[in-house]
């Protein structure tokens, strides 16, 4: 007989329970398993009353279990954002899966009674009725302060370590060049080809320590980060121009798409072309980095074709995008592309080297500026990486650009 068909009231070998009496019935081995779980478990009911709460979440929100029962939840659970202002109801985590009815997860920082912020983590589970409607919700709780401190610490063990490699990673790759430079060293084909080897390793090599800083940085908020006002036509169309000659050596063709809603297209001759100006307000230096890692991806990932870098958006939204012809990426793995060291596991990726960190680091610097980044894609078509960001008036970016040269001009008036 398993485990799970033994008559209830018998233990293992057919003797009799051991429970005590009373823990016999079902409430009570209810209370019993609630009661004693560390972390928080929480019921609400369709309006958002606390039902239940057990011991361990009520120690975790700072309350007595007895006062917060019967209390609304956004009053035991005051959730904070990044500015430690409240969260707005649309951004509630726990009032969404009340809306939607959808199961989830999700990272939020709560504020207790005295003050104190408390990262947690929280498992949501709506209980549906006959008509899909949510009857009640369970939310799970646990305080991740020490796994974030631990978090933290990996971050700073790999960003120290790949800072320390990284400087005899670059004089290594600095000498090798020499060596392969013949208007300072002679070595005969033999040991060329040995050394050219070795040098394309090495920058390898130093690429990845870089993405492990940069990504370690990017973690830990601490990617430095300039904005200034930067208008994207002008931008990338000098971007573009260096693209041409990397892209050829691959036989690859380079295009430049501008497209907006408000272009006014004039194919006529004489007729004058007024492009729209998109103005977003970003680091360029980390702009570029995001935008050459996709058209380093397009071309290292395609065979043959062509590479389209496309420029469009409408009154509050400036959208890029990288087009190529290459192989192209499986629906399913889409949704992980922007993880960490994710690769698509194909013939592809295993013969083509990287790391997998690339579009993670593209992720985090874009959501830096309040933008999106994703992928389309359609396997033996080719894929094609978005990026949205908020759009700046033409007045506020002359105005922005104003107060910028005037604060440099004037650096007594200027505001830091
Ligand atoms: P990697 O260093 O592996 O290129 P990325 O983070 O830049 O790391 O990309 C993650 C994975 O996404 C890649 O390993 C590859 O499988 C896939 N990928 C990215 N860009 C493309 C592309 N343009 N075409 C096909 N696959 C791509």
């Amino acid at each position: 007989m398993s485990l799970f068909n033994r008559h209830k009231s018998e233990a293992p070998g057919g003797k009799p329970t051991t429970l005590p009496s009373d823990l016999q019935d079902e409430t009570a081995k209810f209370k019993a398993i609630v009661n004693s779980i560390e972390d928080g478990v929480l019921l609400l009911d369709s309006q958002h009353t606390i039902q239940l709460i057990n011991p361990g979440g009520a120690t975790i929100l700072g309350w007595k279990a007895e006062d917060a029962t019967g209390i609304d939840i956004g009053n035991v659970m005051r959730l904070v954002n990044s500015k430690s202002e409240p969260v707005k109801e649309q951004d509630n985590p726990i009032l969404q899966v009340f809306q939607t009815g959808q199961s989830g997860r999700s990272e939020v920082v709560l504020i207790t009674p005295d003050k104190k912020q408390v990262p947690l983590n929280l498992r949501l589970s709506p209980l549906l009725g006959k008509n899909q409607e949510v009857k009640a919700v369970v939310v799970v709780f646990n305080n991740i302060t020490a796994q974030q401190a631990e978090e933290r610490q990996r971050a700073d063990f790999i960003s120290t370590a790949s800072h320390e490699m990284r400087t005899p990673v670059a004089a290594i790759e600095g000498y090798l060049a020499l060596a392969l430079n013949e208007k300072v060293s002679t070595v005969d084909s033999r040991a060329r080809n040995y050394l050219e080897k070795a040098h394309s390793s090495t920058q390898h090599l130093g690429k990845l320590f870089q993405d492990l800083l940069t990504s370690a940085k990017a973690e830990d908020g601490r990617l430095t980060s300039h904005p200034a006002v930067v208008e994207m036509g002008a931008f990338l169309e000098q971007l573009v121009d260096g693209f041409h000659l990397i892209a050829e050596k691959k036989g690859l063709f380079v295009e430049f798409s501008f497209g907006g809603s408000n272009t006014i297209n004039a194919t006529e001759a004489g007729t004058k072309v007024i492009k729209p100006l998109y103005y977003v307000y970003i680091d360029p230096d980390r702009l570029r980095e995001v935008i050459t890692n996709l058209f380093d991806n397009a071309v290292k990932y395609t065979p043959e074709g062509k590479i389209t870098i496309g420029l469009t958006g409408n009154d509050s939204v400036v959208q890029m995008y990288v087009r190529d012809t290459g192989p192209g990426i499986p629906t399913e793995d889409i949704p992980h592309l922007f993880q960490k060291f994710y690769r698509v596991d194909n013939s592809a990726t295993r013969t083509i080297g990287g790391t997998g960190l690339g579009l993670f680091i593209c992720r985090k610097i874009i959501e830096l500026y309040n933008g999106r980044i994703w992928a389309e894609s359609k396997v033996g078509e080719g894929s094609s990486f978005y990026i949205n960001l908020p759009r700046l008036s033409t007045q506020k970016a002359s105005a922005m650009q104003a107060a910028a040269s005037n604060s440099v001009s004037n650096p007594v008036n200027s505001v830091s």
